[in-house]
């Protein structure tokens, strides 16, 4: 059994893809066109925010996102280490400090006692990451004390295309939200894609020159630290298509992640929360000491996994030891300990159980 089976999840989709490729292929028209505008209307409205700019990727939706607001080679940005690296990438590209935080061990995101503690510290930006499609449960707060310490607040929505948090869709709480439509995000195109959304038109205008050469008109180049990074016209005519399928999606994700709640009963696994509209799924991630001896015992019967992520970003090599000093305990646990299984909504009942009685049946020593 797949991680992910993506060819599964399109298959019922291969008209409308065909049908939106042939729109673009017979307008002849391939990048900054009316598809473009058009999915950025589409998602802007879909997230209730005034604004929606496309880039390349997320990466590059996180390195804009930050160059927008004013963020610089003097600013310190405080992230996680625990959500892949895509964050301390985009910072190390402006040339600004990484500050990083820890995270709570059960929802596995971070806490506003560490947001207080960076800002304390000096942080000008903060990224909140809101992993595994788990909305961070104090972005609210978090955003209030980003408000009055004048700290900017930027949302990693990457995982999380669609979790609410009262009421409010995430990406639009703190000043810029941004996204990644890779193919196996919860809005997946069938390429690289990203967006950055704000309420603020001046930041959305600082993006729409930054991801074009740093253009204020055509040809005239007035931007320093500008890059070349669109959403081409077939990945926005076809996250057309997908979008009114989203909510639906991942209401199928949760249910999975809740079938596998109620299914997976042992000792040495921990389950994640599974919550209701701020949870969408992108990845079931399960705890356990044993973490490697599981996915071996899975991978026996048939069962691909992964690990998201297993070195923190302090640890990456990389970095050669600049962070070694810093200390993420939960972190570090963290990433010796868990492991995501296949979830994705065309993932079959039949499967979940399967997966749920692989587990079940697993012989381990407690350590
Ligand atoms: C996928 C991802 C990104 C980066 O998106 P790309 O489109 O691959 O550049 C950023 N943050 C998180 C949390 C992600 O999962």
């Amino acid at each position: 059994m797949l991680m992910n089976d993506l060819s599964k999840h399109l298959s019922p989709y291969r008209g409308r893809i065909a049908a939106a490729q042939s729109r673009v292929l017979d307008r002849a028209w391939f990048i900054m066109g009316p598809e473009v505008a058009e999915f950025e209307k589409q998602f802007a409205s879909y997230l209730g925010v005034h604004e929606c700019r496309t880039v390349g990727n997320g990466t590059d939706a996180l390195e804009l996102g930050l160059r927008a607001v004013g963020v610089g080679p003097n600013d310190t940005v405080a992230t996680v280490a625990n959500a892949g690296f895509y964050t301390s990438t985009a910072i190390s590209a402006i040339g600004a400090q990484p500050f990083y935080l820890d995270v709570n061990r059960q929802t596995k995101v971070v806490e506003l006692t560490e947001v207080q503690r960076a800002i304390g510290e000096g942080a000008t930006a903060i990224v909140v990451t809101h992993l595994y499609g788990q909305a961070v449960p104090d972005t609210l707060e978090i955003a209030q004390i980003c408000k009055e310490n004048r700290v900017w607040l930027i949302e990693d929505c990457a995982q999380a295309h669609g979790a609410q948090l009262a009421g409010k869709m995430v990406g639009t709480i703190g000043d810029v939200g941004c996204f990644s439509f890779y193919p196996t995000k919860n809005l997946g195109a069938l390429g690289d894609g990203g967006a950055v959304v704000t309420n603020d038109e001046n930041v959305a205008a600082q993006v729409s020159r930054l991801r074009q050469y740093g253009w204020t008109a055509k040809y005239q180049v007035e931007l320093p630290g500008a890059r070349n990074t669109r959403m081409d016209e077939m990945q926005a005519a076809i996250l057309q298509e997908f979008l009114p399928l989203l909510d639906e999606w991942n209401q199928r994700r949760r249910d999975i992640a809740k079938q596998y709640n109620t299914h997976i009963v042992h000792p040495g696994v921990v389950l994640p929360n599974v919550g209701a509209a701020d949870y969408v799924a992108h990845l079931y991630v399960i705890c356990s000491t044993q973490r490697d001896s599981l996915s071996a015992h899975l991978r026996a019967t048939g069962i691909s996994t992964d690990v998201h992520y297993p070195i923190p970003d302090t640890l990456q090599p990389v970095f050669a030891g600049r962070f070694a000093h810093v200390h993420l305990p939960i972190t570090e646990q963290l990433a010796s300990e868990t492991l995501s299984l296949p979830c994705y909504p065309a993932m079959s009942d039949a499967d979940v159980v399967k997966v749920a009685d692989a587990i079940n049946a697993w012989s381990y020593s407690p350590a």
